[in-house]
């Protein structure tokens, strides 16, 4: 039944009364911060925000603030719930209620209706994941400050039958960045323009990138909410998009869609994102669309995996201004020409446009709180209806997948890189996934037998939707836009993302029933580390494992002497293969202590090996970090300091210093655009120039014709140079190399890659190549595909991969469009100039800390360059 109430208008005004009695009455936020929230050119930073939410919980007894822990640079991250002081005084059996919801095993029906007719909705509501999108992480304190003092029947009505979860910032690092950087730039002409850094240390704006694979602690924190703590049925996630665009953006999504979440997933978002819309509209608030931009099909974003785990996930993204600084919007200026508005025009989706003028910090505010609000009372209004679709999701989940294709997914132990295995099987528990490990060797069909230790995850739980995303093959869907027309729409962000590809991990797909002696969960299978014999005459640690080169990080710091094989051989009648590590000078307790935690063998030898070594120091490793700040060099961040590399970040000023040579080893260019290394910004694709807001003068330009003149001689001198993906451009374009992108210019309709898994084969006899499996897959985004040529005499080029023979052979996950273009070519090359080497990477190696399968490329291209050969 739908309740009627959720269609009566809401009363504009709350009644503000004073506190419960014998509590002191909560500030108002205004008379808190000195300003009205939203106020011109004013912020309140993230302590400033935190304290007022200290004060709420001081004064109400409907606030309880919860620190969840440390953000990246170590500010407490915190979590308002809020509810009426009797359903606080209960959460305990609050939480244990929709806990018990969440996995509906073993619940009979009439238990779940006593539940349900019990329990209360669960509300999570996040702010500011994305920094400069700040008004949601203000607006927090007035919509907080109004439920803890409201004594509207309504409000009150809304805190009974919800327990709201309102966290004000989940990346508290990123909102001080924005509200320093506002506040030093205010009055000068760069007030409200862009940060020369990313505003997540690791990730900046692809945080919101990060929710399957689990890689920053503040995505760890909101997941354990989700899905170990709290278990919430509604999830939105708050932001804002460009100031052109219409005002506010809520749900229904637009296509794809994932077919895997349940069919009541997206018409809860539905009833919720209309129920928005109205209230709006009621309260005079215009531009309200739905239907546009952003789809439901592609999983990394905050609220999108929770879709797949049985919880409405909601977005809202309402237009910006400069941070805090109105903008005058010319009517002119709006503009369509996205998914579901091709035209800035009245349409079903879109019945009231906004007509341009003014937009400040205010607004965003007051459209945030309307829809906020509106989300409190259909949660109130739906209390049974969400409960009960909670518990039938998760029931659904669990029925097909005891009656249907898949059954499983099974992880054999043996791996070619455990220490990935393991990884993987963690990030996908603490996703909430349930796993179960085999206690005696069992067979499966036509896959064979399994060992002990082999880890199974039966399809028949709960999050079964997210279990076979992550496990699957992506296929996009290729919705159409209109009968006349094979024009589909386009992916909204990366099409492949299953983790055992991405990874490198070998895993099998389970179709038929089948029963085992499984254990529940207890410690992973992969212990760390095995270490065989005393190792007094040294170790061999096999390269196929990221892990290995961590320790070889860690030895080569304590001074000890770590050689790679460069050729296959044989030691204790084991076979090693070329690149694996020789490790001598490290007794037994050292080298235990030093592979504390990591999943490696130490293979103790008896004599030393019979093979030709090259050894290795570590290398000095200098990476390129451009003031148009760039994700992927964040990330390559990240991957290196998770395996010990040392490394120093060198901005535009600090590449052109003299004696590059002298000081580095290798320099490293992340994922960047030539003409933003080289002039600071980008040029548009058809080399016409669109305007660009500068940066201010310490951060404004690239490393200019000086920098690239000092690159090619660092290179000349001995240095090893290494380009990600598009920065390669930088030395097929003015170092002449023989080599050239075939892709430079391909528009998108011939050549496509948004974001997919390719096949690739690799020579593990190169140095670049060492530990990789002869086949395996990388992750390409757009190219570059390379074309090598015949060198002259002292010009040399190596082929380290590249792509299949035939074009249906190439992707293996996800979608591409043009895959002739690749078939044959290389993917890794390396080219030797002067006395050193330029390595480029066609595939993304390092993608979002996602790309495990493939770390080792960029490893030994970083090892190599301090290797004496
Ligand atoms: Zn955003």
């Amino acid at each position: 039944m739908i309740a009627r109430a959720a269609l009566a208008p809401l009363a504009l005004t709350l009644i503000l009364t004073t506190a419960p009695p014998g509590a002191a009455a909560p500030p108002s936020p205004e008379s808190f911060l000195g300003h009205p929230v939203g106020a011109d050119r004013k912020l309140a930073g993230y302590a400033k925000i935190v304290a007022y939410f200290e004060a709420l919980d001081a004064g109400s007894d409907r606030v309880e603030l919860r620190k969840l822990g440390k953000s990246t640079l170590g500010r407490d991250l915190v979590m308002a719930v809020i509810s009426s002081a009797a359903n606080l005084r209960d959460a305990e059996r609050h939480r244990a209620t929709a806990r018990r919801l969440a996995d509906p095993r073993g619940l009979d029906p009439a238990e779940a209706e006593r539940l349900i007719r019990d329990g209360k909705v669960i509300l999570l509501v996040t702010c500011n994941i994305h920094s400069s999108e700040i008004g949601s992480s203000q607006m927090a304190m007035e919509w907080a400050y109004q439920l803890a003092t409201s004594e509207d029947p309504k409000v009150v009505r809304w805190l009974d039958d919800v327990i709201l979860l309102l966290m004000p910032s989940i990346n508290p690092d990123g909102t001080d960045m924005i509200v320093d950087y506002y506040a030093k730039y205010a009055g000068t002409p760069w007030e409200g323009g862009r940060l020369p850094w990313l505003y997540h240390h690791y990730a900046g704006h692809d945080n919101n990138r990060d929710w399957y694979m689990l890689n920053l602690v503040e995505t760890r924190m909101v997941n354990r909410v989700l899905h170990h703590e709290w278990f919430p049925q509604v999830f939105l996630d708050e932001h804002q998009m460009g100031a052109a665009t219409p005002r506010i953006f809520v749900p229904p999504y637009a296509d794809p869609h994932t077919p895997l979440a349940h069919p009541l997933q997206w018409r809860l978002n539905d009833l919720i994102g209309t129920a928005m819309a109205l209230r709006l509209e009621q309260q005079g608030k215009s531009g309200v669309i739905s239907s546009y931009a952003y789809d439901a099909y592609w999983p990394g974003g905050t609220k999108n995996t929770a879709c797949l785990k049985n919880v409405i996930g909601l977005l809202t993204e309402v237009s910006s201004c400069r941070i805090a600084t109105p903008v005058y919007v010319d009517p002119g200026e709006l503009a369509g020409g996205r998914k579901g508005l091709p035209e800035y025009r009245p349409q079903m989706n879109f019945p009231n446009p906004w007509p341009g003028g003014w937009w400040r910090l205010r607004d965003i505010v007051d459209y945030e709180l309307i829809a906020s609000n509106s989300l409190l009372e259909s949660c109130s209004a739906y209390r049974e209806e969400l409960l009960r679709a909670f518990w039938e999701m998760g029931r659904d989940a669990v029925a097909r997948g005891e009656r249907e294709t898949p059954f499983a997914y099974v992880i054999p132990f043996e791996q070619r890189d455990p220490a990935a295995a393991a990884q993987m099987v963690e990030i996908l528990r603490e996703n909430g996934l349930e796993a179960q490990v085999t206690q005696q060797p069992i067979t499966l069909g036509e896959h064979g037998a399994f060992g002990a230790g082999t880890v199974v995850f039966k399809a028949a739980q709960p999050y079964r939707p997210f279990l076979i995303e992550m496990m699957e093959r992506q296929r996009y869907p290729e919705v159409r836009q209109g009968p006349d027309t094979k024009e589909i729409f386009r992916p909204y962000d990366v099409t492949a993302w299953t983790l055992p590809l991405l990874m490198g991990v070998s895993w099998i797909r389970v179709d038929r029933p089948f029963s085992a002696a499984l254990a529940p969960w207890r410690e992973s299978p992969w212990a760390s580390p095995r270490v065989e014999g005393d190792g007094s005459d040294g170790w061999i640690v096999r390269a196929s494992s990221d892990d290995a080169v961590t320790l070889a990080n860690r030895l080569l710091a304590r001074g000890v002497r770590v050689e790679r094989a460069l050729d296959a051989f044989v030691s204790n009648s084991l076979e090693f293969a070329p690149g694996d590590f020789v490790v001598t000078g490290a007794n037994a307790a050292l080298a235990t202590k030093l592979a504390d935690s990591l999943i490696v063998e130490l293979h103790g030898l008896s004599a030393a090996p019979i093979v030709r070594r090259a050894p290795l120091r570590a290398p000095r490793i200098g990476l390129y970090k451009p003031w148009d700040a760039s994700m992927d060099e964040g990330w390559t961040r990240l991957v290196l300091d998770r395996h010990d590399f040392k490394y120093t970040s060198l901005d535009n000023a600090a590449l052109k210093k003299k004696g590059l040579a002298s000081r580095f080893d290798v320099v490293v260019l992340p994922d960047v655009d030539k003409d933003v290394i080289v002039d600071g910004r980008a040029k548009s694709e058809d080399g016409s120039i669109t305007y660009q807001e500068p940066l201010p003068p310490p951060y404004a330009g690239g490393i200019g014709k000086e920098g690239v003149a000092a690159l090619k001689s660092f290179v000349e001198d001995g240095g090893t140079l290494v380009c990600m993906t598009s920065s390669s451009d930088l030395p097929l374009e003015e170092f002449g190399v023989p080599a050239r992108n075939l892709v430079a210019k391909a528009k998108p309709a011939e050549f496509s890659l948004p974001g997919t898994l390719v096949r690739i084969r690799v020579d593990p006899t190169h140095p670049i190549g060492f530990g990789m499996p002869e086949e395996t897959v990388a992750y390409c985004t757009r190219g570059p595909v390379f074309a090598t040529s015949i060198p002259g005499a002292n010009v040399g080029r190596a082929v380290v991969a590249r792509y299949p023979e035939y074009a249906d052979q190439v992707v293996a996950s996800g979608w591409g469009t043009g895959m002739d273009r690749m078939t044959g070519r290389p993917a890794v090359i390396e080219t030797a100039l002067g006395k050193g080497r330029v390595v480029m990477f066609g595939p993304r190696v390092q993608h979002r800390a996602q790309t495990v399968g493939t770390y080792k490329l960029l490893f030994n291209a970083l090892l190599r360059a301090g290797m004496k050969e």
